[in-house]
């Protein structure tokens, strides 16, 4: 089993072979070759080495959103899809807009298209937000397919949902960034929840 959360050594990150703890994963010398070949994909070599690139680039001067532009002008990507929550609906706006003007062809879909009432899909009454009433599900299958459909060749998720957000990963054809991991408690900023977590959040967690 491998506890890399836990070590203190970090071997990885100087050129010290000797050094590695018993179980670091490092020892899997056949597996890391494997790795490297897959890396030399062609569906994945000028992906990775771009966003490795542009790591470099931008490093501690850009924000996510301009990371995600940059990489997609990069991969010379001309029609992307964003698939964002009905809660982020005002800032899906502020990106559709920007990665407009960055030159980019954007097709959007909200997590509740389809309208479909949450109990359809078997969630039990009491399993609602607010039981009784009319709830439409979060439907990341229905976001990743319809961005699928529109031959989106990169995908951006925008707050989805703990878990919808899963989904919507398993079954996009392209490959997606996260742009904002949704948080509601915190504004959408689940490192406070880290940083706080023997804090202000302890009695939270
Ligand atoms: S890869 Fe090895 S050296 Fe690096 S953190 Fe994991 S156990 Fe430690």
């Amino acid at each position: 089993m491998y506890t890399c959360a836990s070590c203190s050594v970090y071997a990885c990150g100087e050129e010290h072979p000797e050094k590695l703890p018993k179980n670091c994963p490092m020892h899997q010398e056949a597996l890391m070759q494997t790795v490297l070949e897959t890396y030399a994909l062609p569906e994945n070599r000028e992906f990775y080495i771009t966003a490795s690139e542009l790591e470099a680039l931008g490093y501690c001067q850009w924000p996510r959103l301009k990371e995600t532009i940059r990489l997609c002008q990069a991969m010379g990507y001309t029609r992307v899809g964003l698939a964002f929550c009905r809660g982020l609906r005002q800032e899906a706006k502020v990106v559709d807009t920007l990665l407009r003007r960055a030159g980019l062809e954007v097709v959007s879909v909200i997590c509740k298209t389809g309208g479909i009432d949450k109990e359809r899909c078997g969630i039990s009454p009491e399993g609602k937000v607010h039981p009784g009433n009319f709830e439409p599900m979060c439907n990341p299958i229905a976001q990743a397919m319809l961005l699928n459909h529109q031959k989106t060749q990169f995908n951006i998720a925008l707050g989805l949902c703990v878990g919808h957000d899963s989904m919507f990963y398993k079954y996009s054809d392209a490959l997606v960034t996260t742009l904002v991991a949704k948080d509601r408690v915190t504004g959408h900023n689940p490192a406070a929840a880290i940083y706080c977590a023997e804090g202000y959040f302890k009695d939270r967690l």
